[in-house]
């Protein structure tokens, strides 16, 4: 699967609608302190399913909302897009949006879907919200101070496996 292109509205720091796409060769993105390098992550990582308000940097997950400045009232919702090539040239849309007092709603190619389908179709790939291919900041010193068990799913997501734990008990509720 391949990202090609992201799309934010209301989403923290990118409270007008912004869109970057993801060419192959892309390696980096640069910019001042402050500017929303890391925020641009975090929403790939949200919209794929991160349910950690902490991890977002936030006390409570309506924290990704923009919260507002001096010259601009908050936001009432964020709303972030995902647009995926998979195999075979199929293109995938995959929304997450979150309204203050509403919570999340995801949607696949416009279809609602529920949280678990999204975790489904990113387990899978080496994409998906604690993918080790996205290396948020602090991560590394994160990795060195890791538990064995940590560092056995950091493992497992890298090996491609993890999706195989996420079925299982899927199964075993059934
Ligand atoms: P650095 O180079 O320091 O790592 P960065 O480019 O990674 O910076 P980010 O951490 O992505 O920057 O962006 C931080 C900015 O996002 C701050 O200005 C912060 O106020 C803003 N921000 C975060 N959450 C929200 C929110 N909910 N509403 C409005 N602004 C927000
Ligand atoms: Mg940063």
């Amino acid at each position: 699967m391949q990202i090609k292109r992201l799309r934010l509205s209301g989403f923290k720091s990118f409270v007008d609608p912004a869109e970057l796409r993801i060419e192959p060769g892309l390696t980096g993105i640069v910019g001042p302190n402050g500017c929303g390098k890391s925020n641009l992550l975090e929403a790939l990582r949200w919209t794929m399913g991160e349910n950690s308000a902490k991890s977002m940097r936030g006390a409570g997950m309506e924290d990704v909302i923009f919260a507002g400045t001096a010259t601009r009232p908050q936001r009432d919702f964020a709303e972030v897009s995902i647009l995926a090539e998979q195999a075979g040239d199929e293109e995938l849309e995959v929304v997450r949006r979150i309204e203050r007092g509403a919570g999340s709603a995801y949607r696949i190619n416009g279809r609602d879907v529920r949280a678990k389908d999204v975790a489904l179709l990113f387990a899978d790939s080496a994409t998906g919200a604690h993918s080790p291919a996205l290396v948020s900041q602090g991560r590394i010193g994160a990795i060195i101070m890791a538990k064995p068990g940590e560092r056995r799913a950091m493992l497992e997501e890298a090996a491609g496996i993890s999706g195989l734990h996420v079925r299982r008990k899927d199964a075993e509720q059934k």
